[in-house]
This record gives structure tokens, C-alpha cells and sequence, in this order.
């Protein structure tokens, strides 16, 4: 192992739980061990169990300004939430009027548990109540003026304290005197999980019905919870049963949560050992996070003000790198943050970001980084150096500018494949000549591309579209123009003055980079102006023989289907031709580079797709006459979903990757495996800069996801030598080995469930 895979982990997750503080474990470690009764038996163990529960409640009941309202443990704040809005709703619907209209307000930042919950105790209790989001600012502050207006009709009114995401807090003072001032009688219920320990409670003196709590979001276990609920207000168990909890929830109680708790509430009420930091010294703590972040990142852009937000969340994003990258990135330096947002479709989005108004780009980059009120200044500090190390990391593989040189490590050549969503990108850099070209960049990629060819002092030499593209626009212009700014070329970029080069009585233009020709060959049908370009080796061209690296071949061949030919400017018959003329030239086996990639594919060739594809069999074992394959073409098409989430598609989908079966190794079937079979390669799937961060001596080789198309290249007469993938968490490790499997290689496995499983932290 190398030396920073013993670097100890940083954990920065905490809004999602936090470790179990030690004294608070070993105070749940003896009630199983010693005083393990059950609170409810009356002999002297169940006393002393009833005892740790009384006294648990009663810290509580301080911690949270309870007065007289009444604290019920739970297993969590997800129960605690169904206990308030049952109760509330429950009770709701006896005073309702038969033809009056009701709303249940909620706020649009909180946690799904809640909206969950209220849309489901909506429809069990028959309520039939309009459940409205109440906006939020792009401070993520509630509209009061929303609340002003439908809280005279509401139910029910929810909101949080504290994001979980943002750490943005509610004004609760200013949202009562809205609240009442409108609906003395609407039942309120207050998310407080994200509040303990950082925010000042004083329930009792405010008119908030019920507060949810949870034990794992402040160093208690998992599987302990409490809920307040005001003096007076409403109550419907939400379990019923033994009658513990004086029948208000049944279940014999979580004794070695409620232990644990009762520590956590002495830290809480300054009666402890004194782990937890104050306000003050978390807010330098932040601080110096912050700046850590900028020095790494000049470019970061923090999603919330820290004027209205608790000290222990940052949640920022960087320029140019999705939220993914990043979190594997700080994987790689053993920091722990989460992508702060729901993985909905493609792309991860958070709708914490999207309902504050922040720009798509914000929220599909957002990162959180959070830690509880025992952090210590170590951790800090350690955690701000290793930021510094992992855009140290980034630089290496020039995907953030660095200054000084490239070493041979981190010098770029062959082919690197770029992704947004389901479109490619394709760049070839010849290391001989310090030359690149582009193929169909997309506009998302543009200063990825300038920082990479200007950290690897690449010159461009083209900038090409394969096709006036329907679903989004070129990134080509703006490379152009740093770049080629004296280069004439053709409405895709193709320059004006080439090369002419024959083959076969045919001749073709050429474009020249390092020992290499990209030739031009018209492909239409998918649109008028298709154009696909072979990349092959030139002297072998110049003895007159095709040897290719690489066919560019837009939307004319995608993988598993065929480029849709129901625009405008499509033609089917020109693609059957195409289609014809590509394969004549290239033959089964030349690796095709679509401009999509829909299914995670990354590459593919003729003999893969024709195995898949009957109707591209069809057309290239001349069994489908061109009037045959128009009509099924046409019928094809019809089936077009014609958008998936914001992207269009641009393929009619014949059939679906038939994935055959890999062969998966779990940790000690992987050691075995190694240790019997010599000449195994071991991959590392992961980027450069994970693999830069923390990596295994073990490892034979990195072939980054975005390098696997040049490794398949390298490896096209090697198909026998055995492989197993790795990756972080076995995701990428699967796809790069069903793609492999697919063209042809005959070993390949991988490590289920990735090295984090295997590692110690
Ligand atoms: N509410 C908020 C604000 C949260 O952050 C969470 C946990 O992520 C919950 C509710 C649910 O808590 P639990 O995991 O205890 O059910």
C-alpha cells in the first residue's frame, strides 16, 4: 500500500451522522453489558434501566426549553415526523368544513421526510388538502409573505430550523409572529434535527407544536430519536402496543440510544467533559475551511451566505466540475463530504439549490462539507491540507491550471473521451508533435479543454464537429477562437487547406497530426452535413494501407442503436449508404467513437453493433434492401423518446446492451486470485488524480473510464490477457468491463463493491 492509503480518514459528513462519541458509546456498551433491563419490569434491573430513561428525558426536556410540553423517544427524526403530522392532521380533520378548500404548507428546502410524510397521511387520513411548498429567497429564507397569505387555510404548517444541506436557519421568532398573527390555530411542526447542538432551543417559550429530533446526527447511535410536543397539542400514537412511553409509543425503549443520548445531553448542558466547541471557536473553523477552499480553488462559489447559516455546513461548487469529481477526488485524499443532493436522473441535481434559484450549474455541483460540534482543530487543520493536496492532485492531471511542468506522468497522448450527460467529446494529442484535435466539443467543456491543452502546451490543429448537432451547440467556435484564430474552415470546422491523399482510386482530404491522418469521409443521413473522420496511421497510408485507430463517427452509428433520421435534414437513404461506405472502408473491427454515449458503452466497432443491431446487420450483410431499411427505419424513429431529462436524444434504440455475465471477485476472492494466477493485470478504473492521491503498489496499471477507449486500442491484439478492474466503489470498474467484455475481450473481471469495502478506515 502506498504511503497515503494509511492516511487516516477525515470525516466532513456529519449532517448526514456522525460517529458515536467514545464516552457516549461505552455508556451504551453497559446497558447491554451490565445494566441491560428493560425499563418496564419492576424488579431492580428494570429500575435502573428506567432510571438511565428518566434521566435521559429530564436532560431533554432542559436541552430543549421544554417547560411543560412532553419529550417521547422515538427510533429517529423520520418517526418523530409521522408522530407530528399524524397528530396533527389526525386531529386536523375533525374541525374541517365540507366546502372549504385546505392547504398543508411546507417549506420547499426541507427534508424529503417530511413532504414524504405529509403527502402520505394526506391521502391515508382522506384529508384531500392541497400540499404546497412554501418558497424560499436565495438565502433559502421561508417567503413570509407566501405564509401570510395561505396559512389562514391551512392544516398544518412545516418547516426546518436548520438546512440540512446549507445549514441555512430559519428566523423562528419572525416566522411565529407570521404564523400567529394569521392562523393562531394551524398546527406547527419544526424539523429541529439539524439545530441540536447548534442552534439555542427554547420550545416551550415559542408556539411550535411539534420539534422531530434525531440521535445520529449528534454522536448518539443510529435507532434513537425524540420528538417535543407542546403542552396541549394534539397526540395520535403512531405506534400502539405495550404502552410504553405512558401509551404514547409503545416498543420496549432503545435503552443503549437513550444512554448514549443521556452523555450526549451532559455536553450539551455543559456537564460533560466539554468536546463540543463553541459557536465562536466552529465559526473560525469555517473560516479557515473557506479559506482553504479558495487557495485551492480560486474559483469555488460557496451556495449559501454564511450570515444565515450555522458554522458547521459549507456547501460550495466549483467551476467546471461536477459534484461527482469532486467527491471522488476527495475520496481519493480520504476527505469524506457528500454531493449534498439526490442523484434524480443523469445528473445530480440538489433541489435545496434548485428551489433557492441558484443557476443549474451551482446545484449540479454542489458539495457539502459539514462537521459536528466535536471536531477538533487537528482534524481542521488536516483537512485543509489535504483540500490543498487534492487540487495539488488536479493540476497534475491538468484539469486545473499548474504552473511549472508536466512531467512524463501526467502527459497526455492518444485518445481521452470527455462526457456531459449522454454527449462525448473526443480529443487525440500527439505527444511526438505536442499536437491536438478536437472532435464535437461540447460547450460545457470549453475551459476543461483551453486548461488542458494549455497545461500540456498542446497546439490545436483542428476543432471539428462531426454534424451540425440538433441537441445542443458546438463548443467549437469558442476553441476556435483562442486557438485557430487564422485557420479557414468549413461550417464544421474542417479546415480549408489539407492534404489530398488517394486510397483505392478514391481520393480523400487529410488532416496530419503527429504519425497520423484524420481523414474526412461524408457520411450523411442522421443530417445532410455528416461527416465521419478516420484517424490511421500514415505511413502504413502511404503504402496504401488503411490502418485505423479510431472512426469519429457522429450520430451515424450510436451504441445499440442507429443516429434518428427524422429531421429535416435526415435522410434514411443517404444512411443506408453510409452506412455501406463506412463499413467497406473501415471493416469490423476499427473502434467506433459516437458522439453519444447513452448506456456508459464508451467505444464500440462494427462486428459488436451488427451483433445487437439486426437492422445494421441487415444493411451491412446486404440482406435489407434500401427500401426495407427506409421503412424500418421510419417505423424506428416513431419510437424516439424525443427528450430524456433536459437532453434530445439522438438515436432510435434497437435493442438494449446484451451483458453477458462478468466474472465479479470479492476482496479475498481477488488476494486468491492473484496469488494463483500469475500475469493477472490489476487496473485501477479511476481518474489520475484519485489514483495520484491513493493508490496500491498492487496495482499493475491506471486506465482512467476517460482513457479506456485508448486502452482498448493498445490492447486490440491482446484480447487474451486476463484483466480485473478496480475502482472506489465498483461502478466504474463494472462498466469498463462490460464494455471490454462486449468488443471482445476474453478475461475480464472486476472488484465488486470496490477497495472501499476492503478498506480499513
Ligand atoms: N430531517 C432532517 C433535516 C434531516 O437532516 C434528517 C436526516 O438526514 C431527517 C430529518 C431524518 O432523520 P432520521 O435519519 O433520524 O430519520
Amino acid at each position: 500500500m502506498s504511503e497515503q492509503q494509511a492516511l487516516s480518514q477525515i470525516y466532513l459528513d456529519a449532517n448526514a451522522t456522525t460517529p458515536v462519541l467514545a464516552k457516549a458509546a461505552k455508556a451504551a456498551l453497559s446497558t447491554m453489558e451490565t445494566m441491560f433491563g428493560n425499563p418496564s419490569s419492576s424488579h431492580i434491573s428494570g429500575l435502573q434501566a428506567k432510571q438511565i430513561m428518566d434521566e435521559t428525558r429530564n436532560k431533554a426536556v432542559k436541552v430543549l426549553g421544554a417547560g411543560s410540553g412532553q419529550v417521547i423517544f422515538t427510533s429517529g427524526a423520520t418517526e418523530g415526523i409521522q408522530t407530528g403530522i399524524l397528530s396533527a392532521l389526525y386531529a386536523a380533520k375533525k374541525s374541517m368544513q365540507a366546502d372549504k378548500e385546505y392547504s398543508i404548507l411546507y417549506g420547499a428546502t426541507e427534508h424529503k421526510a417530511v413532504p414524504e410524510s405529509l403527502k402520505h397521511w394526506n391521502k391515508i387520513l382522506e384529508i384531500n388538502a392541497t400540499v404546497k411548498p412554501i418558497p424560499v429567497d436565495e438565502m433559502g429564507k421561508l417567503d413570509m409573505d407566501f405564509i401570510a397569505k395561505e396559512v389562514p387555510n391551512a392544516l398544518m404548517i412545516c418547516t426546518m430550523a436548520v438546512n440540512n444541506e446549507t445549514g441555512v436557519y430559519q428566523d423562528l421568532d419572525a416566522l411565529e409572529l407570521v404564523i400567529r398573527g394569521n392562523n393562531a390555530n394551524v398546527f406547527w411542526m419544526v424539523d429541529c434535527v439539524q439545530a441540536l447542538g447548534k442552534r439555542c432551543l427554547e420550545l416551550a417559550s415559542t408556539s411550535i407544536d411539534y420539534a422531530p429530533f434525531s440521535g445520529h446526527k449528534l454522536y448518539a447511535p443510529k435507532g434513537i430519536g425524540f420528538v417535543y410536543i407542546r403542552k396541549g397539542a394534539p397526540f395520535t400514537p403512531f405506534i400502539a402496543g405495550g404502552g410504553q412511553e405512558g401509551g404514547l409509543r409503545s416498543g420496549t425503549e432503545n435503552l443503549p440510544g437513550l444512554a448514549a443520548l443521556n452523555v450526549i445531553f451532559d455536553e450539551l448542558l455543559e456537564q460533560g467533559d466539554g468536546v463540543f466547541a463553541s459557536v465562536g471557536q466552529l465559526q473560525l473553523f469555517r473560516t479557515q475551511m473557506a479559506l482553504a477552499l479558495k487557495n485551492a480553488f480560486p474559483t469555488v462559489v460557496f451556495n449559501h451566505d454564511f450570515t444565515n447559516s450555522v458554522p458547521t455546513t459549507l456547501n460550495f461548487a466549483i467551476p467546471g466540475f461536477s459534484s461527482k469529481e469532486i467527491m471522488d477526488l476527495f475520496d481519493a485524499a480520504n476527505i469524506r463530504v457528500s454531493s449534498g443532493s439526490a442523484c434524480s436522473s443523469k445528473v445530480t441535481r440538489s433541489f435545496v439549490l434548485d428551489a433557492m434559484g441558484l443557476p443549474a450549474w451551482q446545484s449540479e455541483s454542489a458539495i457539502r462539507m459539514s462537521f459536528g460540534p466535536a471536531v477538533t482543530q487537528q482534524q481542521i487543520d488536516q483537512a485543509c491540507d489535504r483540500i490543498a493536496h487534492c487540487a495539488q492532485a488536479l493540476g497534475h492531471s491538468c484539469l486545473l491550471n499548474a504552473m511549472g511542468n508536466i512531467d512524463e506522468k501526467s502527459q497526455l497522448q492518444g485518445l481521452v473521451q470527455f462526457k456531459v450527460g449522454g454527449s462525448c467529446t473526443w480529443l487525440y494529442a500527439d505527444p511526438t508533435t505536442k499536437t491536438a484535435v478536437i472532435v464535437d466539443p461540447l460547450p460545457e467543456l470549453t475551459n476543461r479543454l483551453l486548461t488542458i491543452l494549455q497545461c500540456q502546451q498542446l497546439q490545436l490543429v483542428a476543432a471539428i464537429d462531426t454534424h451540425g448537432h440538433a441537441d445542443h451547440q458546438s463548443g467549437r467556435v469558442e476553441l476556435a477562437k483562442q486557438h485557430l484564430a487564422m485557420q479557414h474552415t468549413n461550417h464544421l470546422g474542417w479546415p480549408e487547406e489539407v492534404a489530398k491523399i488517394e486510397l483505392d482510386g478514391q481520393s480523400y482530404e487529410a488532416i496530419s497530426i503527429g504519425d497520423k491522418y484524420l481523414l474526412r469521409i461524408a457520411t450523411p443521413g442522421h443530417t445532410d452535413d455528416s461527416i465521419s473522420l478516420v484517424l490511421c496511421d500514415k505511413h502504413k497510408l502511404q503504402h496504401g494501407q488503411l490502418a485505423v485507430s479510431y472512426v469519429f463517427c457522429g450520430d451515424l452509428v450510436l451504441m445499440g442503436s442507429l443516429g434518428r433520421t427524422n429531421f429535416s435534414t435526415s435522410s434514411a437513404q443517404l444512411m443506408f449508404n453510409s452506412l455501406k461506405t463506412l463499413f467497406d472502408l473501415v471493416g469490423d473491427d476499427a473502434l467506433l467513437c459516437p458522439s453519444h454515449d447513452y448506456h456508459n458503452e464508451f467505444v464500440t466497432n462494427f462486428a459488436a453493433e451488427r451483433s445487437r443491431n439486426q437492422l445494421l446487420n441487415g444493411v451491412l450483410m446486404s440482406q435489407l434492401s434500401e427500401q426495407q431499411f427506409m421503412q424500418n427505419k421510419a417505423d424506428l424513429d416513431k419510437n424516439i423518446h424525443d427528450q430524456i431529462g433536459e437532453e434530445v436524444m439522438c438515436g432510435a434504440f434497437t435493442s438494449s446492451c446484451n451483458q453477458k455475465r462478468l466474472q465479479e471477485y470479492n476482496t479475498p476472492e481477488l488476494k486468491a486470485k492473484l496469488n494463483s494466477t500469475p500475469g493477472v493485470k490489476l487496473i485501477d478504473i479511476r481518474e489520475p488524480h484519485e489514483y495520484a492521491l491513493n493508490h496500491s503498489q498492487e496495482f499493475d496499471m491506471n486506465v482512467p473510464l476517460t482513457r479506456l477507449a485508448d486502452f482498448i486500442c493498445q490492447q486490440q491484439c491482446n484480447k487474451s490477457q486476463e484483466l480485473i478492474l478496480v475502482c472506489r466503489s465498483g461502478s466504474r470498474s463494472q462498466v469498463a468491463a462490460q464494455a471490454l467484455n462486449r468488443l471482445g475481450f476474453e478475461h475480464v473481471g472486476h472488484l465488486k463493491g470496490g477497495y472501499a469495502l476492503s478498506q480499513a478506515t
